[in-house]
């Protein structure tokens, strides 16, 4: 067949690929420890499930509006003003099949051919795909080890140019964990109102957070008109599977995001949207367990890392993932990532799957026992040794 000229310029998520790879070795036999995983390793809280298989029983079954129901947009509406402590309505919010979504839909709507666009590299590879896919140029922002894995917004301005369309800034970041500091944050907006540029936050991440509280972009002056924020539910409720998540945006571009989910999906299946109901009005206790959590595997991967010579590996400030440096153990991130799978028999991935500037570096997520998370460290020892 002859595809489309466009679909050379389609990344993936290697994090896929390497599913498939250490899925097939376990077919083999082989007792595989999943550190590559983007997702959280426990199931949904049961409040949801129910509320889930209630509104299927009760003939949530039907197509919903586009743009998601009134009153599910309404509430997430009310929980990002709380939470980002900013104005925005129910016509603001587009509920999409995962947030995943905001991303594609954010470059059909907005940029054409030759615009560029700043993204952070190391990011999640689906930016970078996205751009290239829709004709963007691509322009890394680079994440410094030396700045905890966080911009250098002198760096960014001068990246800047007259083409600049939109930038792109996620914080949790993944794969680093690192976050974008306040001050810093405030100088990006500054930027983006003085060269009047439309910022895409990625902010999925938010609720995994072990340190201070969550700072968004939307929160200086100028922010709400000109950003989108991408949040969601997979995260945070352990509800990946489910394929809901949102963007919160200008009235007149979230119109546009309705017509692409219109001309695509039709809709976030109603059912679905109704247990994101239940996940925002019903106890929070679980979703807070996962972090508390969460945060006590962080030490003992970090710990178990540092102790290991040829790495080093950074405190990670949110999100369920570390990202050490292992030049020091003379392989590069791909040789690493690939033979401690076959060898070793645990699966990571590789810092360049992540962009150019996560050369030296792999991605390893604590979303697993801190039982494998121990076990993996002694393969770990044994295999860079
Ligand atoms: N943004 C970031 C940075 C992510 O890591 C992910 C998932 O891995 C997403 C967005 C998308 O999440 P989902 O589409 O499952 O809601």
């Amino acid at each position: 067949m002859k595809f489309a000229k466009r679909m050379d310029r389609l990344g993936t998520e290697t994090a896929f690929e390497v599913l498939a790879r250490a899925k097939n070795l376990e077919a083999q036999g082989k007792d595989i420890i999943h550190l590559q995983i983007g997702e959280p390793d426990f199931d949904t809280p049961p409040n949801i499930v129910e509320a889930g298989v209630e509104a299927l029983r009760n003939g949530f079954t039907h197509y919903g509006p586009s743009p998601g129901l009134p009153n599910v947009r309404a509430r997430i509406a009310e929980e990002v003003a709380q939470t980002r402590d900013i104005q925005v309505e129910a016509d603001n919010v587009v509920v999409t099949p995962g947030g995943k979504p905001i991303m594609f839909f954010t470059m059909l709507s907005l940029v054409n051919a030759g615009d560029e666009v700043l993204y952070p590299n190391p990011g999640f590879p689906i930016y970078e795909s996205m751009i290239n896919y829709v004709g963007g140029v691509p322009v890394p922002m680079q994440l410094h080890e030396s700045r905890e894995f966080s911009i250098d917004v002198d760096e960014v301005a001068a990246q800047i140019t007259p083409k600049t369309k939109l930038m792109i800034v996620n914080s949790p970041n993944n794969p680093c964990g690192s976050i974008i500091p306040r001050d810093d944050l405030e100088r990006l907006a500054r930027l983006a109102v003085e060269k009047d540029l439309i910022v895409l936050s990625d902010e999925i991440y938010m609720r995994i957070l072990y340190e201070g509280r969550h700072e968004s972009i939307t929160q200086f002056p100028g922010m709400v008109e000109r950003t989108i924020i991408l949040d969601g539910f997979s995260k945070t409720y352990a509800m990946t599977g489910w394929r809901i998540g949102y963007g919160v945006m200008p009235v007149d571009l979230a119109d546009q995001m309705g017509r692409l989910m219109a001309n695509s999906v039709s809709c976030t299946a109603p059912a679905i949207q109704m247990a994101v109901m239940e996940a925002m009005n019903g106890s929070q206790e679980e979703s807070y367990g996962i972090v508390t959590e969460f945060k006590k595997r962080r030490e003992v991967i970090v710990d178990g890392l540092n102790d290991i010579p040829g790495i080093s590996c950074q405190m990670p400030k949110g999100a369920f993932y570390v990202f050490p440096n292992i030049t020091g153990t003379g392989m590069t991130s791909r040789r690493f990532a690939d033979d401690l799978l076959s060898e070793a028999s645990v699966a990571s991935l590789a810092g360049e799957d992540f962009g150019k500037y996560g050369d030296g570096f792999v991605r390893f997520s604590f979303a697993n026992s801190t039982e494998n998370i121990e076990k993996a460290l002694e393969r770990i020892r044994a295999f860079a040794s």
